[in-house]
């Protein structure tokens, strides 16, 4: 027997026979399902789901799917804001998962997400639905903040933070393979422009607190820009893996 079909053999008996009742497949969906898996496409771009902070999330190609660092960061500002936030933006809400998990634990009244990829907000829109938030937020497509209005006592923001170069080394396959690389990927020569004006963006609609996840090899560089710009009480916060992953920040 050749590895992939104890491989395959594997994926039947262990993966695929549990969600028999839920996906109600046939056997040629199965093998289909398990060869997909073994060409290395992620799991949750073949389900269509993934499970974020309690619930499951429609996801397709078109966004990245939700990591369980991202899920940590949502954990630390629902401890801190929980019932305290009222108007909250995500900058490259993707599939909406922060923004949606903050307003569902009622950590802001109402929320705006945005996305520069239109299909992105698809994704979100269905699962505003889905999660019958839809009266809370607003989801429009914006480059960063560009098309953004008013002020926000909670900024959040998973942006793109991958030097499409010099880190793609750090990157695995499957990650580069299939998920959006306008979600990932940054180049290197514009990179640190681009989080300065980012950054002078969020300064000029932030009234209260902004989160974001960054790369380890940078936010220690971030966070002095944002004390240079003027940001204050800038703090840099590691994921569950002890990495440098987030950082936070007062205007
Ligand atoms: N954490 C993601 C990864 O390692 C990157 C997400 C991002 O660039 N926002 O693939």
């Amino acid at each position: 027997m050749e590895v992939q079909d104890i491989l395959k053999k594997r994926l039947h008996n262990n993966i695929l026979h549990l969600s028999d009742a839920d996906l109600s497949i046939s056997q040629k969906m199965k093998n289909d399902l398990a060869e997909s898996f073994l060409k290395g496409i992620p799991f949750a771009y073949l389900l269509g789901k993934s499970e974020f902070y309690g619930n499951d999330y429609f996801i397709n190609h078109d966004v990245l799917i939700p990591r369980p660092e991202t899920e940590y960061l949502v954990d630390l500002i629902t401890q801190e804001f929980k019932g305290k936030a009222t108007r909250i933006l995500d900058v490259g809400t993707g599939s909406g998962v922060i923004l949606l998990s903050l307003l569902q634990n009622n950590v802001g009244k109402t929320g705006v997400g945005v996305d520069i990829c239109e299909k992105a907000l698809k994704v979100a829109t269905i699962n505003s639905q889905r999660l019958r938030l839809q009266d809370r937020v607003s989801l429009l497509i914006s480059d960063r903040l560009q098309n953004v209005e008013g002020s926000f006592d909670l900024i959040v923001s998973n942006p793109p933070y991958i030097k499409a170069t010099s880190h793609k080394n750090l990157v695995h396959e499957s990650v580069d393979t299939y998920e959006p690389h306008q979600a990932l990927y940054l180049p290197d020569d514009f990179y640190v422009f681009w989080f300065e004006d980012f950054f002078q963006e969020i300064r000029n609609h932030l009234k209260g607190t902004f989160f974001m996840e960054g790369h380890e090899l940078e936010v220690e560089e971030q966070a002095k820009l944002l004390s240079r710009l003027g940001f204050t009480n800038i703090s840099i916060f590691n994921d569950l893996t002890g990495t440098k992953r987030f950082l936070r920040a007062c205007i």
